[in-house]
């Protein structure tokens, strides 16, 4: 019997014993392709060279050494390979061990930034619905399925939630792009308006939603507008890219892509690739400069922060990425990859929509296309197609609709930027038989 407390209580799971390139084997031998890396994680594979050197040769320099008394080389050139590619004046990195990790620093130092005669001033945060942040008290109050957070709730900081910009489901019918960007911004005006502008200390968001809605990107100048009105009160714009940042939409930063710079961007999954677990909270000259002015200390931190043996591993996926040049082939292939999909996916009865950005792809199922009118929860579907996916030597992140039953369960994609035309194919018979089965047998 196994002693290993699962993810889901009653999860029986293989074993998973090696990993080969884009693929995991299991203690039977079967090999499985590892269609969202995990969730979103493994953007190199998992066998590479180059991480796996880097690690062995930094547990044979040096293991561990404390934040408080050393600094050390991996950290410091993995912390100026991302400063000389940040977006905006991101200036200060702050290493951690995972997303849930930089969502936390990101929120208090958003709080610590707004302070008068050595008080924090400011204390609302604003967040958007269909939202992860992560689990951890802080990041689990900011984000916004309301269902995650329920039995927590005397637990949690107030955290304000507006509606995310998610054309498939928000748009009214006959409203243009660019309409629909506005009334989607406008929503954080409103709010800021609402709860007063001195009070509120940040807005967070992620520039493409992940695990809750499946790979959304926001539309028009949404993002524009958003860093517009956080500019004009003072507010601080927290980027979420645990997910989708380090290469993932086919731009180092998914920011990039929007032509925007956030005051403090969050990144974790890609930057360790999986090889080690590691995290950052990069934040402007500004706010470090406000912080090192004030009480020149960030009241935070943890034991692991810039752990040598995970900088060292995240110094090597950097270099890999940027050497080998793989962020274009995120671009190319992702050009590719959405072909595949919309080919083989877009005319099935139940597919509402696919979208997506680089190798980051989600696919909206529906009980209606017409309606988009999800599938009832007891149907499970999520749940069902990860199961036949897996059955057919697939694995790719489920996540059931949402329970307010305005949006339709989807299956994540974020396979490994090493992924060949062949396994493209591959990838995409493999859900396309696991949705056929599992659709078949629905009983509507
Ligand atoms: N933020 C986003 C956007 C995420 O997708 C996740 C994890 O899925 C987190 C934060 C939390 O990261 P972690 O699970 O490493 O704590």
């Amino acid at each position: 019997m196994s002693h290993v407390f699962p993810r889901h209580c009653h999860a029986e799971l293989p074993t998973a014993v090696a990993g080969d390139g884009c693929y995991l084997i299991d203690a039977t031998g079967k090999r499985y392709f590892d269609g969202s890396g995990g969730a979103a994680v493994s953007c190199l594979g998992h066998s590479n060279v180059r991480v796996k050197q880097a690690i062995k040769d930094q547990v044979d320099a040096l293991a561990y050494a404390h934040t408080g008394f050393f600094t050390t080389d991996p950290a410091e050139e993995l912390a100026d390979i991302l400063i000389d590619h940040a977006p905006g004046d991101l200036d200060r990195v702050y290493f951690v061990s995972g997303g849930s990790e930089a969502v936390e620093s990101a929120i208090k130092l958003a709080r610590q930034y707004h302070v008068e005669n050595g008080q924090p001033q400011r204390r609302h945060l604003i967040a958007r619905r269909q939202s992860y942040h992560g689990n951890t008290l802080g990041a689990l109050a900011a984000g916004g399925n309301a269902w995650r957070r329920e039995q927590f709730s005397p637990l949690l900081i107030d955290v304000h939630h507006i509606a995310p910009c998610y054309e498939y489901a928000e748009r009214a019918e006959g409203e243009t792009l660019d309409a629909y960007a506005a009334r989607s911004a406008q929503e954080l005006e409103d709010e800021i308006q609402r709860l007063g502008p001195d009070t509120v200390m940040a807005f967070i968001a992620e520039p493409v939603v992940g695990a809750t809605l499946g790979a959304v990107p926001a539309v028009g100048d949404y993002y524009t507008r958003i860093r517009e009105i956080c500019d004009r009160h003072g507010v601080l714009l927290i980027l979420d890219e645990v997910m989708c940042g380090m290469g993932r939409t086919g731009h180092l930063f998914a920011c990039d892509a929007d032509g925007i710079a956030p005051d403090i961007l969050c990144i974790a999954k890609g930057l360790g690739a999986g090889y080690q677990p590691i995290g950052a909270m990069l934040c402007s000259k500004q706010i470090y400069q406000a912080v090192s002015d004030g009480t020149g200390f960030f009241q935070h931190g943890h034991t692991y922060l810039a752990h040598p043996i995970a900088a060292a591993a995240g110094r090597a996926v950097l270099q890999e990425m940027l050497e080998r040049d793989l962020i274009a082939g995120v671009r190319t292939k992702g050009a590719a990859f959405e072909a595949r999909l919309r080919d083989r996916f877009a005319q099935m009865p139940h597919v509402g929509d696919i979208r997506g950005r680089g190798l980051f792809w989600g696919i909206e199922f529906v009980a209606d296309r017409a309606t988009k009118t999800p599938f009832a929860p007891h149907h499970g579907l999520a749940g069902k197609l990860k199961k036949a996916a897996m059955a057919e030597g697939l694995a790719c992140y489920p996540m059931a609709g949402t329970r307010d039953g305005k949006h339709g369960d989807h299956v994540l994609l974020a396979p490994p930027f090493i992924m060949t035309e062949a396994q493209m194919d591959e990838v995409v018979d493999k859900l396309a038989r696991a949705t056929e089965t599992v659709l078949a047998k629905v009983d509507m």
